[in-house]
């Protein structure tokens, strides 16, 4: 019985008590579209009837809703935003400004009601405010209608008409979408690039089009025994109904967008997989997706274990992988992928259903908790994927070294803006992008080496589990990655998030101390501080390793290498240039000190990171003759 009651103290000691919700709240929509299309006119009619539901202790005088399409004009600001050298998009420079009427993308509102009442509006380029004809209330709900048509640009970013693989709806961002309002106030951000942050919800979306065309899309096919192409459960007899179009009837349900996309030519592989989700493959069949297209079913169906077992469930009954768009792109429950997109790319964006489709944070403000969390997953999975032999490459150790490297060679070439800028407001592209994937991957890898691999890992569980189906900011992660550890990390968001300071440390001197002891002396000439893990080997190839704490975590991490000797030394006060570690080992059977031979840390200067004996020296130089 003890056992039994201490294991279900623990369980609830670990799952409910230390990670028991804030009692943030949130808004919800519930939307109910029937969209039209005319592919003549590369336009649709949309009916639109929208469920808020105001959880907010405030009163809403307006609601606003991202008109995506009208960015597609010339002299947008995601226009102006390309037409700079500097942060423009290499895929669309100069294409906005080039844009015919007949190409452009645009949504009119023709009507706008409230609770059955007209409501005031003003599209303010990819924003439309709405003036409401009576407020609505605190924990209140209000039904908005809608009429609207839309004309589909030529794809020009994301989404649009004739992809350049030939696609030919690529419908993300396509329909007039409720802006989020949550406790930091409404988040209306202009579309010039970057990307997107949405209201939970559920979405019906029924869709008339030529019967023609093959669709995929978020969310799962309501009608699919009318639909046939695929949808249907094996053995039924598929009916479609007469008429020139066929209405595709989607439901998604907990999501925070939908989107779809749309071709004749499209081969449809579908993997029904024991515990779910089905996943549909869709694609043109030709030389261009030959080669990773025809493999994907196969490998994504076992990466999907992997990535269950390491980073949560996926709670969807369906997951589209969609040939669409000009790059690879996530939307909850559904990915855009170019023909010739690699498996690394198909990893990447299967990984973004956890770090935004899941996991709903705000993707211009905190573009690293996306990219970066997904880059650093997808390293996981791919180096799973080759393990197994189910894609070609030999494994890593660690597979995040190379991005670690790659970011401390950047560091020397660039001056790097706070990891804390929003993706549209970055100086440069460049920049903007190392920040999100790069900076973003490193960041995990740090707080691994910080907490150590078993408890870093329990932790992203724990981040999955209480923020899934939520809108985490970067306090609600650290929080989480702080209470599993058992350490503050505040000190850790401070240099890494808000500040651009660089991580240096160095051994000063190692020396005898009296006939049993030596001393090693180290100093940081960078102004990041961090715990430092500290590996001495000895003669016979013995290794101890000493972890150095700083007073400010008031905490250590644990052993990861149950074969090492380990010892948590005195902690690093971070106002004190340097520091003395004195071991119990004779100073003539140490042949070498090395500060993170894990290479996690991303010290930009590893030279002055290793002291070896005179002698080791010697013999190493010898070596090399
Ligand atoms: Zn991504």
């Amino acid at each position: 019985m003890r056992t039994l009651f201490s294991l279900l103290f623990v369980f609830f000691l670990s799952s409910n008590f230390l990670f028991s919700q804030t009692c943030r709240w949130q808004q919800r929509v519930q939307y109910q579209m029937d969209i039209d299309m005319d592919v003549a006119k590369h336009q649709f009619d949309g009916k639109q009837t929208l469920k808020y539901f105001n959880n907010s202790p405030d009163t809403l005088y307006k609601v606003y809703y991202h008109l995506y399409f009208n960015a597609f004009q010339p002299g947008s600001m995601m226009d102006w935003q390309n037409r700079n050298p500097l942060t423009a998009d290499s895929r669309v420079r100069e294409r906005i400004s080039n844009l015919k009427p007949e190409e452009t993308g645009w949504h009119q509102v023709k009507s706008l009601t409230c609770n059955g009442k007209p409501a005031k509006f003003e599209v303010k380029e990819t924003i439309l405010e709405v003036t409401l004809p009576e407020p609505i209330l605190p924990k209140s709900v209000a039904e908005l209608k809608m009429d609207f048509r839309s004309q589909v640009p030529v794809q020009i970013r994301r989404s649009g008409r004739d992809s350049r693989d030939g696609v030919a709806y690529s419908m993300s961002q396509w329909y007039p979408k409720m802006a989020e309002y949550d406790y930091q106030g409404w988040h209306l951000d202009l579309y010039v690039g970057r990307e997107f942050y949405g209201v939970w919800g559920d979405f019906e979306v029924n869709i008339a089009i030529d019967r023609s065309y093959l669709l995929g899309a978020s969310g799962e096919l309501q009608n699919a025994a009318e639909i046939g192409y695929g949808y249907e459960p094996e053995g039924t007899a598929v009916r479609q109904p007469p008429g020139e179009k066929l209405t595709w009837r989607w439901k998604a349900v907990n999501v925070h967008d939908f989107s779809w996309s749309a071709d004749p030519d499209y081969k449809h592989v579908v993997v029904r997989r024991e515990n779910g989700p089905t996943l549909h493959f869709l694609y043109q069949p030709n030389e261009n997706t030959q080669a990773t297209w025809e493999a994907m079913p196969a490998a994504m169906d076992r990466a999907f274990d992997y990535i269950q077992k390491n980073f949560g469930e996926y709670p969807y009954p369906t997951y589209s992988f969609l040939e669409a768009g000009d790059g690879g792109m996530e939307y909850p429950m559904a990915t855009f992928l170019r023909a010739g997109a690699g498996v690394g790319t198909f990893v990447h964006e299967l990984m973004h259903a956890w770090y935004y489709g899941m996991l709903g944070t705000h993707e211009g403000k905190y573009p690293w908790m996306d990219e970066g969390f997904t880059e650093y997953a997808t390293a996981e999975v791919l180096n799973w994927l080759k393990s197994e032999g189910l894609i070609n490459g030999k494994p890593d150790e660690n597979p995040h070294i190379f991005t670690n490297n790659s970011y401390i060679s950047y560091l020397k070439r660039t001056e790097e803006e706070p990891l804390s800028t929003h993706h549209d407001h970055y100086l440069t592209s460049r920049g903007g992008g190392v920040g999100a994937y790069v900076k973003g991957h490193v960041l995990l890898t740090q707080l691994n080496y910080i907490m150590g691999d078993p408890v870093f890992r329990k932790a992203m569980l724990n981040y999955y589990h209480t923020w899934r189906f939520k809108h985490p900011n970067p306090d609600d992660f650290l929080r989480v990655m702080e209470r599993t550890a058992g350490m503050e990390l505040d000190w850790f968001q401070q240099y890494f998030i808000f500040s651009t300071k660089q991580i240096d440390y160095g051994i000063t001197s190692v020396e005898k101390a009296n006939r049993k002891e030596t001393t090693i002396r180290f100093n940081r000439p960078g102004h990041f501080p961090m715990p430092l893990d500290v590996v001495v080997t000895f003669k016979k190839g013995k290794q101890k390793m000493y972890n150095i704490p700083l007073y400010m975590m008031w905490g250590t991490k644990t052993a990861e290498n149950p074969d090492m000797h380990y010892e948590v030394v005195k902690p690093w006060g971070w106002t004190i240039p340097e520091y003395e570690l004195t071991i119990d080992a004779r100073f003539k059977d140490i042949v070498k000190v090395e500060i993170d031979p894990s290479q996690r840390m991303v010290d930009v200067n590893r030279d002055n990171n290793v002291w070896m004996a005179k002698t080791a020296q010697a013999e190493n130089s010898g070596e090399k003759e």
